[in-house]
C-alpha cells in the first residue's frame, strides 16, 4: 500500500496509472523521497500483474567472444585468445540445457566477419531438428542487422528466415542507451538509435516478440535514460511486441568506458540508483510492457530480491554459464537453482512461478 503521506502530486500518480507520465514527471520523480517512488512502484506492479514473481529455467549460448564490434564498454570481446563453438559443440549445450529441464536456449555471440545469415539459420535449424519444443531465444538486433548486410539483403527478410528457421523471441540487448550522442563514444560502429527502433520493430511485426533493455550508469544523463525508456513505450504501443525490459546497470571493470568512469571518480551506479531506475521503469510503462526484470547477475541476489518491492516481478533465468556479465566485473556467479529462486522468491514475501519465455500461463 502506498504511504499516504507521500509528496507525489496527484495529477502525476493519475498520469502514472493511466501510462501516461511524461519525461517532466519522471524527472520529478527523481527528486522524491526513494521510498515514495518505490512504493508508487510497488503499487502498480501489484495492480499489473499481482504478486507472483517469475523466472525462467535457461541456459545461455555465447557461440564466440570474436568480434569485429569496438564497443568501449564490452569486456567480452577477445580477438587474441577468442573462442569460437562449433555447431556440435553448440548441440552439446542445448543437450545439457534439455537434461536440466530448460525450457530456453539464450544464444548471443560476437560478430563474426566470415558469416551470413545461413550461419545463423544453421543453429536455428540444427536445434529444432533435435529439439522442437526448446524455445530459441537468440541474435540481438545488432547479430540481426549484421547477418542481414553480410548476406546483403533487407533486414525484414532475414527476420523472415530467421522466424521460418526457428526463432521464438529475441533479446532486446544492444540497445545500451538510445541516443545517438551516447552511442558515438560508447559503441560507435553499432547500429544508430533509429536502426535498433527499425530492427525492432520490424521483427515485432514479423512475429518475433522481444525483451527491452537499457544498460545505463556510465555516460548518459538521466534525460538520455528517461527518452529511452519513453522510445521503448512509443514502440510498445505501436506493436505490442516487448515482453518485458530489463535495466541493466553498466559494469565497471575490464574495460575502456568503465575506466574513465572509475578514473572521474564514479563507480557506474549505486544500489539506490538501481532500485529507483527499476521504479521508474515500472512508473513510466505502467498498461504497456507488463514485466520489469530485476537481473540478479547484474544487481546481486540481494539487491535483486529488494528490487522486488521497487517494480520488478521477474527475477530472468537460471541461465548456467553466464559470461558477458562476468567479463565486466560481475561476481554474482553463472547460475542460480530453481530451488534458490524459489528461496528467494518466498524470502520476499511472494509466490514463485516458473514461467517460459513468452510469460504464457503466468
Ligand atoms: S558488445 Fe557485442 S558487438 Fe560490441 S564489441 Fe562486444 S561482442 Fe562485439
Amino acid at each position: 500500500m502506498r504511504n499516504t503521506a507521500s509528496t507525489i502530486p496527484d495529477e502525476v500518480i493519475q498520469r502514472a496509472r493511466l501510462g501516461k507520465c511524461t519525461k517532466e514527471d519522471a524527472m520529478s520523480l527523481l527528486n522524491v523521497n526513494p521510498f515514495e517512488l518505490f512504493s508508487l512502484a510497488d503499487e502498480l506492479r501489484s495492480e499489473a500483474v499481482g504478486d507472483a514473481v517469475t523466472y525462467v529455467i535457461n541456459r545461455n549460448i555465447n557461440f564466440t567472444n570474436r568480434c569485429i564490434g569496438n564497443c568501449g564498454f564490452c569486456a567480452f570481446r577477445d580477438n587474441n585468445n577468442g573462442y569460437r563453438l562449433t555447431l556440435d559443440e553448440i548441440m552439446e549445450k542445448v543437450s545439457w540445457a534439455d537434461k536440466e529441464g530448460s525450457t530456453e536456449v539464450c544464444i548471443q555471440g560476437g560478430l563474426l566477419p566470415d558469416t551470413n545469415l545461413d550461419f545463423y539459420l544453421d543453429i536455428l535449424e540444427s536445434i529444432k531438428a533435435e529439439y522442437p519444443d526448446m524455445h530459441i531465444h537468440a541474435f540481438s538486433p545488432m547479430e540481426v542487422y549484421h547477418a542481414a548486410s553480410q548476406s546483403n539483403i533487407p533486414v525484414r527478410d532475414a527476420l523472415e528466415k530467421l522466424k521460418q528457421s526457428g526463432l521464438g523471441t529475441m533479446p532486446g540487448t544492444a540497445a545500451e542507451i538510445l541516443s545517438d550522442r551516447v552511442r558515438k563514444v560508447i559503441c560507435p560502429s553499432k547500429l544508430k538509435t533509429a536502426e535498433w527502433v527499425d530492427v525492432v520493430t520490424l521483427a515485432h511485426k514479423t512475429g518475433i516478440p522481444t525483451t527491452a533493455t537499457m544498460m545505463y550508469g556510465h555516460i548518459e544523463t538521466m534525460g538520455e535514460r528517461i527518452d529511452h525508456i519513453l522510445i521503448v513505450r512509443d514502440i510498445q504501443k505501436e506493436t505490442g511486441g516487448f515482453t518485458e525490459f530489463v535495466p541493466l546497470p553498466f559494469m565497471p571493470y575490464n574495460n575502456r568506458i568503465g575506466e574513465e568512469v572509475l578514473r572521474s571518480g564514479r563507480f557506474a551506479t549505486t544500489g539506490v540508483e538501481d532500485l529507483q531506475m527499476h521504479a521508474l521503469i515500472r512508473v513510466l510503462l505502467n498498461t504497456h510492457v507488463a514485466n520489469v526484470q530485476a537481473s540478479w547477475v547484474k544487481l546481486g541476489k540481494k539487491l535483486a530480491q529488494f528490487a522486488l518491492y521497487c517494480g520488478a516481478n521477474d527475477l530472468g533465468g537460471t541461465l548456467m554459464e553466464e559470461k558477458i556479465s562476468k567479463s565486466a566485473g560481475a561476481g554474482h556467479g553463472e547460475y542460480m537453482s530453481p530451488e534458490e529462486f524459489e528461496w528467494m522468491i518466498r524470502g520476499a514475501g511472494r509466490t514463485p512461478k516458473q514461467r517460459n519465455t513468452l510469460y504464457h500461463g503466468v
